[in-house]
């Protein structure tokens, strides 16, 4: 009777500490280029050309419902661009790195692999592949264009920003803006949610923190 107690206990405990560590779901953000450039910071341009003018992926990040989230998980596994190599010619185009000096992006997907990929209890391959395709699914620019909503340096409410994006998209973004050489709010990421499987993206559970202005300027790029 004790053994079996004992048993027991191991198994609840061994799976509680399993289960704990679990995240609750995945922020997915996707950045616009011509706001990340039109700062005091600047931009440069990978090397393998200047990006398309859409949005680029920035990342996947596992977190918790209570706004916190785990970060740098597993030293153990580095970023292995071998392990992405079928994938490298869709990250050149849908994930590009805008920081300087000018590299070809190893150094945005490592960050972002080690940062946040390892928390994600994917492999590096599927948490690439599976980026790539909610980028695909979630296509932003598609649903603002189809609301007249332009990168074409002018303002628009932030409410018709996430009206355009539930409408075309089907979820309520979080929309984080930035600041650019004027001080004029602009918008910089948008931010859409994913169960902890990273299947199918849902309604976020919680917002990160931040405001834009009402009124904000979508760049060209
Ligand atoms: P910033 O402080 O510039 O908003 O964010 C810096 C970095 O912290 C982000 O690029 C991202 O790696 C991480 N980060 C910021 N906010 C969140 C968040 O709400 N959830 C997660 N998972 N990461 C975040
Ligand atoms: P996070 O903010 O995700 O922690 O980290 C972003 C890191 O990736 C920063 O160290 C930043 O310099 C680097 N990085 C490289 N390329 C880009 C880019 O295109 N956009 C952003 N937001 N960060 C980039």
């Amino acid at each position: 009777m004790k053994f079996i107690y004992y048993v027991l206990a191991a198994q609840f405990l061994f799976v509680t500490s399993v289960f704990s560590q679990k995240f609750d779901f995945f922020y997915f953000v996707q950045q616009w280029p011509g706001s990340y450039c039109d700062t005091k910071k600047s931009c440069c341009f990978p090397t393998t050309g200047k990006p398309d003018a859409d949005f680029g992926i920035h990342g996947l990040w596992p977190n918790y419902n209570d706004g916190s989230y785990p970060s740098n998980c597993d030293p153990n596994t580095p970023f292995d661009q071998s392990e992405v190599s079928g994938l490298l010619r869709r990250m050149r185009t849908e994930w590009p790195t805008l920081a300087c000096p000018s590299n070809d992006g190893l150094n945005f997907w490592s960050h972002e692999w080690e940062k946040h990929g390892t928390c994600s209890a994917l492999d590096q391959h599927s948490y690439f592949q599976i980026s790539l395709d909610l980028k695909n699914q979630a296509n932003l620019l598609q649903a603002l264009t189809s609301a007249g909503i332009r990168p074409n340096g002018q303002t628009y409410s932030l409410e018709s920003i996430k009206d355009a994006i539930k409408q075309g998209v089907g979820y309520t973004p979080f929309v984080e803006c930035n600041t650019d050489t004027s001080s004029n709010s602009q918008l910089y990421q948008i931010y859409l949610c994913v169960d902890n499987s990273a299947s199918n993206l849902i309604e976020c559970p919680v917002f990160p923190h931040g405001r834009c202005g009402s009124q904000i300027e979508f760049p060209a790029f």
